[in-house]
């Protein structure tokens, strides 16, 4: 027999698979999905296997497999099939894509997956292992792992393959490396490993330094060198999450039409478009019940900042433990408990972020993505995927449903709608009827006429402070941190930019320094201009930190919240500031995109959009798109329980389209004006479009290369368009230039000699290409 082998190295010679012979003792256990040890030239590499064949066309002498790694094979073939679909797709390796699919526990960190292969053993296989010892693989030095590796397969070790729900700092539990036959320098930390050792079970961390007065130094420098390690266990379900009551709704005439026109045992794409607070998430659930009771699973994907207690919430107290929530906060070990309970089919739901795509649910009912119009379904980093595009192949696959729903769609599953591609469900009403906010637009000019040189006009002050008098809670969004967007002497007109970037530097008024938002650079504000001397420094546009401070100059006594990527960092600080304007700890919420998303607060009823501008000005085709969306998602937070909600947008652009439509929640009336757009401009749905950023240090190098690669594109188009190639809008990042190609219209003919071309500079030191599907 013979296997078909992706070898795990990213380089075009090797971006192919490769025919091994299978020894004798592994045919059988060797399957599809199983990741091999094969020698590659004078090393042996790690190998995904694609397929079994009992024979090859090679014909030279083929050699054998040397290891196996997974008993059980971690893909399946429908993840082998997706991840070919990748490679070719979005123009990566194979191994890259594979590796995407796989649980970060199990990429080639050597202990895992000796954790793995013992975990994956068939009971019938274990028989033939002798119980030894038990070691746990926290922290194997390099030198022994190939000792241990032989230890295992030679049925001498027994890996403990507990693994908690677990974080860090609540617990110390002892790691049994007496393989290592090492013992602590320290005196004390010898003395707290015997007393572990005795105890023999886990303690819990205060215990140990209060009452048996072991200093948190001892503990640190125990764990820092892998005798013990701190955990803390998990509580299943969050006391937010526990509490939740699942609300008993009978569904509205609306809600039961659509309920009803979704088969459940067909593939179909459904555009579920209905406004913020229309019962989209209502459905969802009433069909993963349905999907469930026919023995069924479901998927479904929704943007990692969602994946609040909110919505988690909904799920636990309807679905119980028959469900796995995947997003961010999990550590590597749980995140691999997960994908385990989903693999053995303990899993009924799975709610997740972007890469939830890849759990590896099967028999899947259902498949939904949830604010289907997100740019995070989109991975930016190689591979690039787009998980809607998956979800698509993934539904097509079980021969299921796929819902997309959103309150604003993108133009083009719009377009797909009207046009029949996607059947079109729409809903256009509040659950509980409540009419949308009122929206008022405020004109920065006339401001600016009248002396008010604040980030706050007038209109919004007021509505502010009488918000603030009826206890009521206001969100303040403005699409920019930091508190001034740029520094100028007034002198001499001179602009502080990063040296790394092509950016001027964000001034930071709290800490004064000036930041770089693109590469973090990060300099103590200058009292003086660096070119002229000059000490008339003028601080240009506003970013929340002035927004927050003009709020707490027009109202002193209100409590106010920051909610940012300055302030928040991790998701508890998000958490944690969710939870305190949730229970009306804080008045105001001040922030960026962070605030316009999931939340769902009653007592907010005044929603201010700072400066609609900014978002209308970035250089992608879809901008206004983009635009709209937060505008509509922003408006959507005001007024959403009993009192009525108003929201004002300042603008200096009154007149624009994507405004007027945000003024009327007029999703139709955006559409029909940015379809026109789009189809002027050949940008999807009309065509599809790629983007090509040839990236360097050496200006010269990169613009040849660059100009050399849209040459070789244009010699083989015949009908595309190739633009470019052109500074990109940001031309220096991080000390690297950026030249971009964009390709519309892409013929088969180029798109070949792109997937040609991208390997060519995989290994290349000097210039990077990155390629980007529209
Ligand atoms: P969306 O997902 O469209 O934003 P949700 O499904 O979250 O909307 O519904 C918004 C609110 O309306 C929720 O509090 C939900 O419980 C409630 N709701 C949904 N459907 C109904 C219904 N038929 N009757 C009463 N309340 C409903
Ligand atoms: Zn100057
Ligand atoms: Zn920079």
């Amino acid at each position: 027999m013979y296997a078909e082998v992706i070898i795990d190295i990213k380089n075009k010679q090797v971006n192919r698979s490769f025919d091994y012979i299978i020894p004798s003792y592994l045919e059988g256990i060797i399957a599809v999905g199983s990741r091999v040890y094969v020698p590659f030239g004078k090393q042996k590499r790690m190998g995904y296997v694609l397929k079994i064949k009992d024979t090859t066309e090679v014909v030279r002498e083929l050699k054998e497999i040397s290891d196996l790694i997974d008993y059980k094979p971690i893909l399946n073939e429908e993840f082998i099939e997706m991840a070919k679909y990748i490679a070719i797709h979005d123009f990566s390796f194979y191994s890259t894509s594979l590796d995407a699919m796989i649980p970060q526990a199990l990429r080639m960190k050597y202990e895992k997956i000796v954790k793995w292969v013992t975990d994956s053993l068939d009971d019938s296989l274990k028989k033939h292992f002798k119980l030894k010892k038990e070691v746990s693989l926290s922290r194997i030095p390099k030198d022994l792992e190939p000792i241990l590796f032989k230890e295992i397969k030679l049925g001498n070790l027994v890996i403990d393959t507990r693994i908690k729900r677990v974080r860090k700092d609540k617990y110390i539990t002892y790691i049994h490396n007496n393989l290592l036959n090492q013992r602590p320098s320290s005196k004390k930390g010898i003395d707290l490993l015997n007393y572990l050792e005795e105890a023999n079970q886990d303690l819990e961390l205060s215990y140990v330094v209060n009452e048996c007065g072991y200093s948190k130094s001892v503990i640190d420098t125990l764990e820092k060198n892998g005798f013990i390690s701190l955990y803390k266990l998990e509580a299943e379900v969050e006391e937010d999450e526990k509490n939740y009551k699942d609300k008993d709704v009978s569904l509205n005439d609306m809600q039961k039409k659509i309920y009803a026109s979704l088969k459940l045992n067909e593939n179909k794409v459904y555009l579920l478009h209905g406004v913020t607070g229309s019962g989209k998430t209502e459905l969802y659930m009433r069909w993963i019940k349905d999907a469930i009771s026919l023995g069924k699973k479901a998927l479904m994907l929704v943007p990692e900042i969602s994946l609040t207690p909110q919505i988690t919430a909904q799920f636990y107290a309807r679905f119980k433990e028959s469900i796995a929530v995947l997003h961010s906060r999990l550590t590597i070990s749980e995140k691999y408990d997960e994908w385990k309970r989903i693999l053995n089919g303990d899993v009924k739901i799975v709610v997740g972020a972007r890469s939830a795509i890849f759990a590896p649910i099967k028999d899947l009912g259902i498949v939904i993505v949830d604010e289907c119009h997100e740019a995070s379904y989109k991975q930016s980093n190689n591979p690039k995927y787009n998980a809607i595009d998956l979800a698509i192949r993934r539904a097509k696959t079980y021969n299921c449903p796929l819902v997309l729903g959103s309150a604003t769609p993108n133009a083009e599953d719009y377009y797909k709608a009207l046009e029949g591609e996607y059947t079109l469900l729409s809903l256009p009403l509040r659950a509980n009827l409540k009419p949308l906010p009122k929206v008022s637009i405020v004109d920065l000019r006339e401001e600016l006429k009248n002396g008010n040189r604040t980030p706050i006009s007038n209109e919004l002050k007021n509505a502010l402070i009488q918000c603030y008098q009826n206890k009521e809670q206001s969100i303040l969004f403005l699409n920019r941190r930091g508190y001034s967007s740029f520094v100028q002497c007034r002198s001499c007109g001179e602009v502080i930019k990063c040296p790394h970037c092509d950016v001027s530097l964000t001034y930071h008024g709290k800490t004064n320094i000036l930041k770089c938002h693109y590469c973090g650079y990060q300099m103590i504000n200058v009292s003086k201009c660096m070119k002229c001397g000059s000490d008339k420094i003028r601080y240009v546009g506003s970013g929340t930190e002035k927004l927050e401070e003009a709020v707490k100059k027009i109202l002193p006594e209100a409590r106010v919240l920051r909610l940012d990527t300055d302030c928040i960092t991790k998701m508890s600080d998000y958490e944690e500031c969710y939870h305190k304007f949730k229970n009306h700890e804080a008045d105001i919420l001040v922030g960026t995109q962070m605030v316009t998303k999931g939340l769902d607060f009653e007592n907010v009823t005044l929603v201010g959009v700072a400066n609609a501008d900014i978002a209308l000005h970035y250089p992608t085709f879809d901008a206004n798109q983009v635009a709209f969306n937060l505008l509509e998602q922003v408006a959507g937070r005001a007024g959403r329980a009993k009192r009525d909600g108003r929201v004002i947008i300042q603008t200096y652009d009154p007149k624009n389209y994507v405004i007027q439509a945000a003024k009327n929640h007029d999703y139709e009336g955006f559409y029909k004006k940015e379809i026109l757009f789009r189809k002027a401009a050949l940008m999807p749905p009309f065509s599809e479009s790629i983007e090509i950023e040839v990236i360097g240090k050496n200006i010269t190098k990169v613009k040849a290369e660059a100009f050399h690669i849209a040459n070789a594109l244009r010699e083989v188009s015949k009908s595309s368009v190739i633009l470019g190639p052109t500074e990109a809008f940001i031309f220096k990042k991080k000390d690297l230039y950026h030249y971009t190609i964009q390709v519309q219209a892409a013929e088969d003919a180029v798109l070949d000699k792109i997937s040609y071309i991208y390997p060519l500079y995989q290994n290349d030191k000097d210039i990077t290409l990155s390629i980007t599907r529209r």
